[in-house]
């Protein structure tokens, strides 16, 4: 049997990032049993989600993946792996509804949109606003409520509803607010006001702007990181078939069974439930209320450049497309196409029952109709992907069952960390903070 101090499951940027930042407070601190740890993957390959896949020269993330940093310590991690090898883009997002094209986000550019929209979208802005200084803002109880007042009913029912419906694949009064705190931006009245009058202010939101890989897609980065662990530690191709935590042992796909101190698991969650012996029968219902999405998403290489025109990424809120999001890498970053060329991916909703034929259709004849596509262009690669895992659900039952789920393993030794593992929804700084955070929080056990 080998002996580590902490194994840890996964090796996306939560299980990456701990084991670096293990190794790092080993060396900082001599304590070399930081450094004693052992990675199992399940892929081939490391990275998780921050994985390119190069097909013919065009490179495509697991749709866009771009880096936003608040963290000085994160900042610091990326420079430290990637030196100048990073770019900083600005974002240049549109949004496609009412047959017209207009600035990311929606609520804060109402300018350009049909007028009777503008009118309705400000005037429930002004009601709400009017609401909420008489004091008459209330409790809220799903998603629904929230956008209506915050932003009103119009800009609710214009865009927050429909959009998210396709992004969630559930209507909006079946999910609580609280994923949206960081993620969506909350303009104001004057913000919103100026922004149907035209005035843009660029730098709302959280991404603003990004960095990225300078070449390779995404998973350079993952493959930075990886290149400082010691290969020797790392064990791809390989999962746990069953945890005992009481014994504090783990058995491998590979035969082997290993014995551990603490373990730092990345594996979403309801599939780590399925491995961990000796789970109470009240926890294991309280696996079945955990609700995710699984993603179908789209990739194009197009022998043409600049399809989209300049635009990174495009919001499709109405429900007569079956996509909700359609963003090109090298519109990002120009080394995602190879020269003269475009990489594409399209997002299909959650709620799309069309096939996969008929939704490639529906994108050729929307790019088509936007005079982003002629009919003579070519399309090099054109092809179909799935993620088991997309976005968790945050309905009701959520909170409590996330609650109970975390702490029973987490008071046997066991950190469940990461977009699935902690069941959150989260970008790629959360998950290197949370594998750095472990680290750190090893130095003082
Ligand atoms: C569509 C989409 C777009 C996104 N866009 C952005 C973005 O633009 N910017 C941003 O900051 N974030 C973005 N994110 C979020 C970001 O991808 C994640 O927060 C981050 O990559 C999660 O890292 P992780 O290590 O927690 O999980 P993962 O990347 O899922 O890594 C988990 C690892 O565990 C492995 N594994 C699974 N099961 C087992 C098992 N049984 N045994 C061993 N190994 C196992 C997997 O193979 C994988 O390598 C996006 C996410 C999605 C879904």
């Amino acid at each position: 049997m080998q002996r580590v101090d902490t194994l840890i499951l996964g090796g996306g940027l939560t299980g990456l990032s701990g084991a670096y930042h293990l190794d790092r407070q080993a060396a900082a601190t001599g304590d070399l049993r930081l450094g004693d740890w052992l990675l199992v993957e399940r892929d081939a390959r490391l990275g998780g989600l921050t994985r390119t896949e190069v097909v013919d020269g065009y490179h495509f993330d697991h749709t866009g993946h771009w880096l936003h940093l608040r963290y000085p310590e994160m900042q610091q991690f990326v420079a430290d792996v990637m030196g100048d090898q990073m770019l900083r883009v600005a974002r240049r997002s549109r949004i496609w509804s009412h047959g017209v094209l207009t600035q990311f986000p929606f609520q804060q550019n109402l300018h350009g949109l049909p007028l009777e929209v503008v009118h309705e979208c400000v005037q429930a802005a002004i009601e709400a606003s009017l609401a909420e200084a008489r004091g008459e803002h209330v409790p809220v109880h799903n998603f629904a409520e929230f956008c209506v007042q915050r932003f009103g009913k119009g800009i609710t029912d214009r865009f927050m509803v429909p959009y998210n419906t396709k992004l969630w694949g559930c209507p909006p009064e079946e999910i609580t607010a609280d994923w949206c705190a960081r993620f969506l931006p909350k303009p104001n009245l004057s913000q919103i006001v100026a922004g149907a009058l035209g005035i843009v202010d660029e730098t709302a939101g959280y991404n603003a702007s990004f960095l990225y890989p300078k070449a390779g897609g995404i998973e350079s980065f993952a493959k930075a990181i990886a290149a400082r662990l010691p290969s020797a530690k790392v064990r791809l191709n390989t999962v746990p078939v069953r945890i005992d935590l009481a014994a504090r042992t783990a058995g491998l796909s590979d035969g082997t069974t290993v014995s551990f101190r603490r373990v730092l698991s990345s594996v979403p969650l309801p599939d780590l439930y399925a491995i961990v012996a000796d789970v109470p029968d009240a926890l294991r219902e309280r696996v079945g209320q955990l609700r995710c999405t699984s993603l179908r998403y789209m990739n194009y290489g197009i022998a043409r450049p600049g399809v989209l025109d300049d635009i990174q990424w495009l919001y499709v809120p109405e429900p007569r497309y079956p996509f909700y999001r359609i963003g090109s890498f090298s519109n990002a970053v120009a080394s995602l196409a190879p020269a003269g060329k475009s990489s594409l991916y399209v997002e299909v909703a959650a709620n799309c029952p069309d096939s996969d034929g008929d939704v490639q259709l529906q994108v050729r004849q929307f790019l088509r109709a936007q005079g982003w596509l002629e009919s003579d262009d070519q399309i090099e690669v054109q092809d179909v992907r799935h993620i088991r895992y997309g976005y968790v659900v945050f309905d009701r039952p959520y909170f409590g069952a996330r609650a109970d789920l975390l702490g029973h393993l987490e008071s046997r030794g066991l950190a469940s960390r990461g977009r699935y593992g902690g069941w959150v929804y989260s970008s790629m700084e959360d998950a290197m903070w949370e594998g750095y955070q472990f680290a750190r929080a090893a130095e003082f056990e």
